[in-house]
């Protein structure tokens, strides 16, 4: 038991009795990982609110209920590979490392993939391995992935993370023609091609990349 333990459990009923989100394994780990560490010293007391907060390099933490709706249209059962886009500090990593068997995460800025590698080893976590770069191009050395996450909002659909998942395999991610206002989509791999649906509206920082933005507008 931590200090924030009553404040997480408060959050992960919020996120049952609110949201719907009705994956056990998705709330117990909202319910174990613990948040506050992953977000600056000073906003640790807003850890456990309904919000997404700022962390380094201008980026931000996702608000705990994308986390878990993202995390829960993975249908992930404990034996998955999972590659992870836009690792940032780590929180959704180490959700998905308790639901998954294998993580790989990569993020395109230094400082915070260095603090995402920090934080997996002060947490003890052993099934992630981060990489510094631009994830659009998936990781294709450990390919394919039984899903993949992205979590900063792209034009479309990175054609590399498509390539890189296995057949039966989920991809969820956030697609906008602007970077303002997007849709999430979950697109699975099918014997013959790819079914995608959009499942709700969300508002993500930019995907900067090859298969992205190519830079960042109105976002710094
Ligand atoms: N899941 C993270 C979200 C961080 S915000 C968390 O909750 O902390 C999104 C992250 O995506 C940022 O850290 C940003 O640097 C990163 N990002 C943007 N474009 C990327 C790319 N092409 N490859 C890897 N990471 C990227």
């Amino acid at each position: 038991m931590d200090e924030f333990a009553i404040p997480r459990k408060r959050m992960a009923e919020h996120l049952r009795n609110h949201y719907r989100i009705v994956d056990e394994r998705v709330l117990d780990a909202m319910n174990t990982v613990p948040r506050h560490l992953f977000v600056p010293e000073a906003l640790r007391s807003q850890a456990y609110k309904d919000n997404a907060l700022p962390i380094a390099a201008k980026q931000t933490i996702s608000q705990p209920f994308i986390v878990a709706r993202m995390t829960e249209l993975l249908h992930l059962a404990g034996t998955e590979r999972v590659l992870e886009i836009g690792g940032g500090s780590g929180y959704q990593t180490a959700i998905l490392a308790r639901l998954a068997r294998k993580v790989f995460t990569v993020e395109r800025v230094p400082e915070l993939a260095d603090g995402l590698k920090k934080m997996v080893r002060r947490l003890g976590i052993r099934n992630v391995s981060v990489r510094c770069g631009d994830g659009t191009e998936g990781w294709r050395v450990y390919a394919p992935f039984d899903a993949i996450l992205v979590a900063a909002g792209g034009p479309e659909l990175p054609q590399p993370l498509l390539d890189q998942l296995e057949i039966g395999g989920r991809l969820v991610i956030p697609i906008g023609e602007t970077q303002k206002s997007q849709q999430l989509v979950l697109a699975t791999r099918t014997e013959k091609g790819f079914k995608t649906e959009d499942v709700g509206p969300c508002a993500f920082v930019p995907l900067i990349g090859e298969h992205g933005w190519k830079e960042a507008r109105n976002s710094v």
